[in-house]
């Protein structure tokens, strides 16, 4: 697992647009860095993968809307244990 000039906030702004990332709702340049920080980020790429599963289930339940507690416990992943 690489971490390269891995930066802590750029894990919470990537936090923040994984859902339109999943969607294809994001332009081009903003998709690439994405998509470059999650192939370096192990937090963020496990965070990709929970976010898309749950994506098609709520898609097979009709619903767009991500449960809070996931969105928490999504948020806890990126922030890391050590964070209050
Ligand atoms: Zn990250």
């Amino acid at each position: 697992m690489r971490e390269k000039n891995h930066d802590h906030k750029e894990c919470i702004s990537i936090f923040r647009k994984l859902s339109e990332y999943i969607d294809g709702e994001l332009d081009e340049k903003a998709y690439e860095e994405m998509r470059t920080h999650i192939n370096e980020c192990m937090k963020c790429e496990v965070c990709l993968e929970t976010l898309r599963r749950t994506a098609d289930l709520c898609r097979g339940m009709k619903t767009r809307e991500i449960p809070d507690r996931l969105r928490e416990r999504l948020k806890s992943m990126v922030h890391g244990p050590s964070n209050p």
